[in-house]
């Protein structure tokens, strides 16, 4: 297949370019290196460097690459920046997605795969973990941003004629996370522990968060190519994980013996969050498959 990948330089999408090149397809990226670094990106993937929120540059490149698939992981993804400062998180990640999916309807695409986000998605439900049919109730505007894709892709995928899949990921970890990022507790308390620093938690360190590793991740976007249309799909464990068990584990990777340095809770953050991931079994045949305890030792060998 042709599969145009945005957001193909970052993190989790640089990490479903290689398994879709390794599975034979042929790979475009789409990113304007905002957090993404040029050095992820699979040398047999064709890079354009460009902002998904640039309609007429998108164009050329569907013009060009006659593609099947949009696989869209572009976005601005930065709870905190996105309270300080909405409008960009809101054009890129709602108004970049509108140009993704005029053009797919435009160039004849077949599927368009989304990179939602369950926990933002959620807010703080009463009952955890929370399944599709949890209401959303966004706490930030990347969380209202992501709601707001979500329609935009159901909007448009129905009235141009291609199949979608929506993803509403976990907390996702693993190599190539940035560990000078915002979120990524693992790959920023690694990264900090590994230089002798005690990293901070923010509130008491019983906030939760369901950990997802990477790899399985990109199983499910593999497995998206050819199954589950037109739904929308939580992955995650079902697991909450206190941010002091994750310090705790990181810690006995790295064997660091100091004690967290505690900040007050930040804003727009959610106190608990788990996906269940039922459905993703349901429909596409996945389940999470890496323990956190692996993932971890992986993450960590990888900095
Ligand atoms: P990332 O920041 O590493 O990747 C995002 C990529 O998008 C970067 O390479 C960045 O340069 C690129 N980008 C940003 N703005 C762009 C623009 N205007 N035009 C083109 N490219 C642009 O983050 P990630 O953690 O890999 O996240 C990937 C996707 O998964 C995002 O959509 C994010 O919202 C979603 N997601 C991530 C998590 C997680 O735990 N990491 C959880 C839920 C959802």
């Amino acid at each position: 297949m042709n599969i145009l990948v945005t957001g193909g330089a970052g993190f989790i999408a640089s990490h479903i370019v290689d398994a879709y090149i390794k599975k034979g397809h042929k790979v475009t990226v789409v990113d304007n290196l905002a957090t993404g670094f040029r050095k992820n990106v699979n040398k047999e993937a064709k890079f354009y460097n460009a902002d998904i929120r640039d309609l007429e540059a998108l164009r050329k490149i569907f013009k060009k690459e006659q593609l099947d698939v949009v696989n869209h992981h572009a976005a601005i993804a930065v709870v905190t920046e996105s309270l300080k400062n909405p409008i960009p998180t809101l054009e890129v990640n709602v108004l970049g997605t509108t140009n993704l999916l005029l053009l797919g309807g435009e160039y004849n695409i077949k599927k368009f795969i989304f990179s939602s986000t369950g926990g933002a998605m959620y807010g703080d439900p009463e009952k955890l973990p929370a399944s599709e049919t949890t209401e959303p109730k966004p706490l930030s505007p990347y969380g209202l941003s992501k709601l707001l894709a979500e329609e935009t892709i159901r909007y448009y995928s129905s009235n141009n004629n291609f199949n979608h899949l929506i993803f509403r990921y976990a907390n996702v970890y693993g190599p190539r996370q940035n560990p000078k990022g915002e979120a990524g507790v693992v790959a920023i308390f690694g990264g900090l522990m590994k230089k002798g620093v005690s990293p901070t938690i923010f509130g008491d360190g019983t906030k939760t968060r369901d950990y997802v590793y990477v790899d399985d991740i990109v199983r499910a976007n593999v497995l998206a190519l050819t199954k589950g249309n037109g739904t929308t799909i939580n992955l995650g464990w079902g697991k909450e994980i206190q941010d002091k068990e994750i310090f705790d584990a990181v810690a006995k990777a790295t064997k660091f013996k100091q004690i967290p340095a505690l900040a007050p809770h930040r804003d727009g953050e959610l106190l608990r969050s788990s996906l269940n991931a039922q459905k993703a079994n349901d429909t596409i045949g996945w389940k999470p498959s890496i323990t956190l305890k692996n993932g971890i030792t992986k993450t960590i060998t990888s900095l």
